[in-house]
């Protein structure tokens, strides 16, 4: 494998330093290793041939036997293209070409039988094909049942790089190189019953038949997930060895009192299971790293806050990070005022903290009179020192880049614990993957009381009813979310709809004051806009979903989600976690256009039947791809994926996983030598995330 990685694609024959320069600029392919491991990403079945008369527009790509009868050239200019009618005795066909015309012309004879490959269509009630794949029957490629489809991109296309041309350097590669060695240890390969990597890279560049093709997808995936898996592995183990953290042994005072006189109401049996896990973790005298995931509103603030005071007792500072000035904001009322009888210091530094404020923060920080600070990212910046932080909690971790909590630990000698909280439901074998080697806490119950959320689907035809709805509940003097979405592509089309559908309220709406914030949107202003409905001055908030994360506005009861078919169901669900935050029966209402797709009603009518996050989690994976999620965790893992799917293929990393565990058993550091070939493999394909298991 190594030899393959130092190998200059440029000098494969065929390639060259221009075509090699291509490929890495659009396929970032490099190396040998780069080639071999750009998979098809299709097949394409050539075993049958079909007739000319049997062809409809319908068909994908098809594969026919027969002869050209005659070739013309029609039109001119750019608009020049070349006509062959090609006849196998059942119907004929035209056979159409728009570039490489002479060329093309040049090297077919009417009269020869050839195999023609393509797509076909139809013009005007004539049989088409446009620039199939032509070849005489006893060429090889005429003779593969099996062919893969490598992604393209459209320079390439333009500089006649083809598919085929890419399957042909793979295969000079495969046959050039000597057998690779399989770094994989022989006892991992027969506990799993896998291919081995050559036979796998033959296979999946040329397919013998679909066993063995899936085989070696599967062998593949293995490989990328074991990595993953034995690299969780392997750092968790090094933090629990290594790493000292701050030892908790006190609980005292702070969270004591808390617990018996501030607390308005009594923990629920998932917020207490996860405080005494944390308890536990900070004990051990190694750093914490704890992941908590709970549904939007199930009480993670209360968690972080607790143990944010086992910190306090215990001498040290504590550390709240929100993504957003509002959601700090809000975390700093609710948490001054809850712990205001302790008399302990709680300080809120954000962007539009004021000089002589934030001064008097960094001093009471450094001489250790503030015990509890909560901010935005300002309070990761380098003039920000602390006298001893001992916890960070850091709120919806999605936000917040790797590289920005690796800052956290700039900060003092002694690592701080860090607790990362977030709502999204990560599905389970995704999270082994992802935080594979974090501790996990799951807040899976909600605190008692609250009205589950009424869902409701709405078309566009019955907006007027919609409306009468939310005036309803305007009369009772309840506040109403209205969102857009706002997808990039389209921005400058989504921002008019929303400006649009700002204006439509506010005329039908006339007697209510309605707020107006979107992503694009200074802070400043977004922040005066959210704050003018979170103090209820204004009744009604027309939003993209910038309002997404954490804000908290129990008097809220009513959200509207425009276009609900354009957003995906994680998406939805935690826009929906907006409401329901108070005693009110609150109502999330998903408009949609009538004319949706199947698939998509089937969707938003899960919404209106579950409130489970993790389900919904699952179900949008499994009707959506990972799409979002993925993109978000791949860019989390320390590997490359080339055909692993994350989402898709849990089943493999339960394999992994648990290949990965007993290697790692048996030997720790990889060192005995039949594991050495693999440490060296595993060394190489990580991209160097050197640092990833201190950063969260
Ligand atoms: P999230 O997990 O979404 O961050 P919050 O921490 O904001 O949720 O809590 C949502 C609401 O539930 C808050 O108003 C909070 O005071 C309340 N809450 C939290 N824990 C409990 C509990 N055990 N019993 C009753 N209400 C609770
Ligand atoms: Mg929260």
């Amino acid at each position: 494998m190594n030899s393959l990685r130092s190998y200059d694609i440029k000098f494969l024959k065929g390639v060259g330093p221009r075509r090699a320069e291509l490929l890495k600029k659009e396929l970032g392919i490099a190396s040998g290793y780069d080639l071999i491991r750009h998979f098809p990403t299709h097949y394409l079945d050539r075993s049958k041939v079909y007739t000319i008369r049997e062809l409809n527009d319908d068909m994908p790509y098809v594969q026919i036997k027969g002869r050209f009868v005659t070739f013309n050239t029609i039109g001119e200019g750019a608009k020049m293209r070349l006509v062959g009618l090609f006849s196998d005795g059942t119907a004929t066909l035209e056979i159409v070409w728009f570039r490489r015309i002479k060329a093309i012309r040049d090297s077919l004879t009417a009269g020869t039988e050839y195999v023609v490959f393509g797509k076909p269509s139809s013009f005007m009630g004539v049989k088409q094909m446009s620039h199939p794949e032509i070849d005489l029957p006893s060429s090889a490629a005429a003779q593969q049942p099996v062919r893969g489809v490598y992604p393209l991109t459209e320079k390439l296309r333009n500089a006649n790089i083809t598919s085929r041309q890419i399957a042909a350097w793979v295969n000079t590669l495969l046959k050039s190189r000597s057998r690779i060695v399989d770094p994989l240890p022989q006892s991992v390969i027969n506990d799993n019953r896998l291919m081995s990597l050559d036979r796998a890279l033959s296979e999946i560049h040329n397919p013998t038949d679909s066993e063995s093709l899936r085989q070696a997808k599967l062998r593949l995936k293995f490989d990328e997930l074991i990595y993953i898996q034995v690299d969780m592995l392997r750092r968790s183990m090094r933090r629990k060895n290594i790493s000292t953290g701050h030892r908790f042994t006190r609980v005292g005072e702070m969270f004591n009192r808390f617990y018996r006189e501030c607390l308005p109401f009594d923990l629920t049996g998932a917020q207490k299971r996860v405080i005494k896990e944390i308890r536990a973790d900070v004990n051990t005298g190694r750093q914490m790293n704890r992941l908590v995931q709970g549904d939007v509103g199930s009480g993670k603030t209360l968690v972080a806050l607790m143990s944010m005071l086992l910190a306090v007792d215990n001498g040290l500072q504590a550390c709240l990070m929100a993504p957003t000035e509002i959601l700090a904001t809000q975390h700093y009322e609710t948490i001054s005022k809850m712990v205001a009888p302790l008399g302990i210091e709680v300080a809120l530094l954000t962007g539009s903290t004021g000089r002589r404020e934030r001064q008097r923060i960094h001093s009471a920080l450094t001489d250790g009179s503030l015990s509890i600070l909560i901010g935005t990212h300002a309070v990761i910046e380098d003039t920000v020192q602390f006298h001893n932080l001992g916890f960070v909690v850091i709120d919806e971790q999605h936000r917040f880049g790797v590289a920005q909590r690796a800052k956290l630990w700039t900060k003092n000698d002694i690592a701080p614990h860090v607790l990362v909280m977030t709502a999204t439901p990560i599905p389970r074998t995704l999270a082994m993957t992802v935080y594979g080697d974090l501790d996990v806490s799951v807040i899976d119950e909600l605190p008692p009381g609250r009205k589950p959320i009424e869902t409701l689907l709405r078309y566009d035809e019955q907006r007027t009813q919609v409306y009468r709805a939310i005036y309803a509940q305007l009369r009772k003097g309840r506040q109403i979310y209205i969102v857009y979405p706002l997808i990039e592509e389209n921005e400058k089309l989504d921002l008019r709809s929303l400006e649009e559908g700002y204006q439509l309220i506010r005329e039908t709406f006339k007697d209510y004051s309605v707020a107006f914030v979107h992503g694009r949107m200074k802070p400043a202003e977004k922040d005066y806009q959210m704050n003018l409905f979170a103090t209820h001055q204004a009744d009604i908030l027309v939003a993209t979903t910038v309002i997404e994360v954490g804000v908290n506005v129990p008097n809220a009861s009513v959200m509207i989600i425009e276009n609900a078919e354009r957003f995906g169901l994680s998406q939805l669900h935690q826009l929906r976690g907006r409401v329901g935050r108070g005693a009110e029966q609150s109502y999330c209402i998903l408009m949609s256009k009538h004319q949706i797709a199947k698939t998509t009603r089937q969707r938003l009518e899960l919404m209106t039947q579950t409130s489970d996050g993790f389900l919904i989690a699952e179900a949008d994976m499994q009707m959506r791809g990972p799409g979002d999620i993925e993109g978000t965790m791949q860019s989390g893992i320390p590997f490359d994926l080339h055909i692993a799917n994350l989402a898709t293929d849990g089943q493999i990393i339960q394999l992994a996983r648990r290949a990965a565990e007993k290697l790692i058993d048996s030997d720790p550091n990889l060192s005995l030598p039949e594991n050495s070939l693999f440490a060296r493999e595993l060394a190489a394909a990580s991209k160097g995330i050197r640092d990833w298991s201190r950063i969260s």
